[in-house]
């Protein structure tokens, strides 16, 4: 599943095409997705210049002077730059072309993506509008989580994942983020001290910003590549890993279920 690295990754690589360029026009394939594409789309950013493009939380955002273009990927949605766009294949489902005749295709083969139209100011579109900070944000400090966890009897795994307490952390980056921070996903969010907090703070972004860094590697999966996109192996500490030695004390890693997922921890390193 693109979580927000492989989001970023994706920005980064068609940032370059993409700015500044014209929407010469939009083809819509298959609007089936988890929303379907509204028919007024295409007409509605064909001839629009693309100013930026952001990236919030998941969400990819091309922003055209007042309107914003949102693409989501989903579970496995995929938006890759063509200069010279080859034949459409199975699940291509949107071409995005621009004056410049680079083509941006979005493929998504369970179609549980999206791509809306948002009128301004976009960002009170209800997808957007609850969204805490981001996890480079500024504001997102251990002064502001401790603050937003002291009546959270929530486990901190659960916390962490929640979006409208920070935005964009999955379940791999939850999972390493607490074994960075030697802190056990179980944990009552508001029995934690704003040092160990601070801590957490410092890990999530640490291992974000590794999962960016590994993907940089891969942006040239982005541009004129018929392959899909990787989604970045990083060496993890505890994703994936249960029942192997931990990485750091050799304990065995062990796995529980938190809100439907699994969760990983060392219950040696992590407290
Ligand atoms: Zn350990």
């Amino acid at each position: 599943m693109p979580e927000l690295p492989e989001v970023e990754t994706t920005r980064r690589g068609i940032a370059p095409l993409a700015i500044g360029r014209r929407i010469a026009a939009v083809h819509v394939y298959d609007p089936r997705l988890r929303w379907p594409v509204p028919p007024s789309l295409p007409a509605l950013v064909a001839g629009h210049t693309i100013d930026a493009l952001d990236r919030r939380s998941k969400y990819l955002l091309f922003r055209l002077t007042a309107d914003t273009l949102l693409v989501h990927f989903g579970m496995t949605g995929s938006l890759r730059a063509f200069r010279d766009a080859p034949p459409r294949r199975l699940h291509d489902h949107v071409d995005i072309v621009l004056d410049s005749g680079v083509t941006l295709r979005y493929h998504d083969p369970r179609r549980f993506g999206a791509m809306l139209w948002l009128p301004p100011p976009a960002e009170s579109h209800p997808l957007l509008a609850a969204l805490g900070p981001e996890p480079f944000d500024a504001a997102f400090d251990a002064d502001y989580l401790w603050r937003a966890t002291r009546s959270r009897t929530a486990a901190i795994k659960l916390a962490l994942m929640d979006n409208r307490l920070v935005t964009g952390v999955g379940n791999i980056y939850a999972n390493e983020s607490l074994f960075r921070a030697g802190i056990r996903p179980t944990t009552p969010a508001s029995r934690l001290s704003k040092p160990r907090l601070g801590r957490l703070v410092a890990a999530v972004r640490a291992t974000l910003t590794d999962a960016i860094a590994k993907g940089g590697s891969t942006l040239r999966d982005y541009v004129d590549s018929r392959g899909e996109p990787g989604y970045f192996q990083l060496d993890y500490f505890v994703y994936g890993r249960q029942g192997l030695p931990c990485r750091v004390c050799r304990a065995e890693i062990r796995e529980i279920r938190q809100g439907g997922r699994a969760s990983t921890y060392c219950r040696r390193c992590q407290r």
